[in-house]
């Protein structure tokens, strides 16, 4: 009978753990890392409430504010991607999209329950060939954020992993 109960518990969290990919959960980010060429591009994909509190529109000036710290956060990324030095990588172009940040219509933003931050970074190496590990650094930043499940495709292939505070550099070997 204590078999059969163990057995039964275990298929039904079976789904609440495959589920878990792609989902929106406050505490955790989603990073594609990819390197093409001498290009290193890093997307990620943010909740705001972690970043922000809120995930709507800026109703207030305290509201805007806190957009405008997140916002400059996420442009001055040098801190927030570490390739390793050997690499030489330089960061080209940061690109940031939300409801709540430029020109989204009102209309867009109260639909929406749960809203996310999509941020792009590219980065062009001098020696893409030496690139190891990209330390992502997000924690140190919005220390709401738990997790961030990774994944790179690299001209050694593919792979993922959950980075947490403690465990934030990804691979790339
Ligand atoms: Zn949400």
């Amino acid at each position: 009978m204590i078999y059969r109960w163990i057995i039964s518990a275990v298929v039904i969290m079976m789904p609440i753990i495959g589920n878990a990919a792609g989902s929106h959960s406050h505490d955790t980010a989603h990073l594609r890392i990819a390197i093409d060429g001498n290009l290193l591009n890093v997307n990620v994909e943010m909740p705001l409430d972690p970043l922000i509190g809120f995930e709507h529109a800026p109703k207030n000036a305290q509201q805007k504010v806190a957009v405008k710290k997140m916002e400059t956060t996420l442009r001055e990324a040098k801190q927030l991607f570490k390739p390793n030095m050997e690499a030489a990588c330089r960061l080209m172009e940061v690109h940031l999209d939300s409801i709540v940040l430029g020109d989204h219509p009102v209309s867009d933003q109260d639909d929406h329950k749960h809203a996310e931050l999509e941020g792009e970074y590219a980065f062009q190496c001098d020696h893409p060939e030496k690139l190891n590990q990209l330390v992502v650094n997000l924690f140190d930043a919005f220390p709401r954020l738990k997790h961030i499940k990774a994944e790179a495709v690299t001209p050694k292939g593919q792979s993922a992993m959950t980075l947490t505070p403690r465990k934030r550099g990804v691979s790339l070997n």
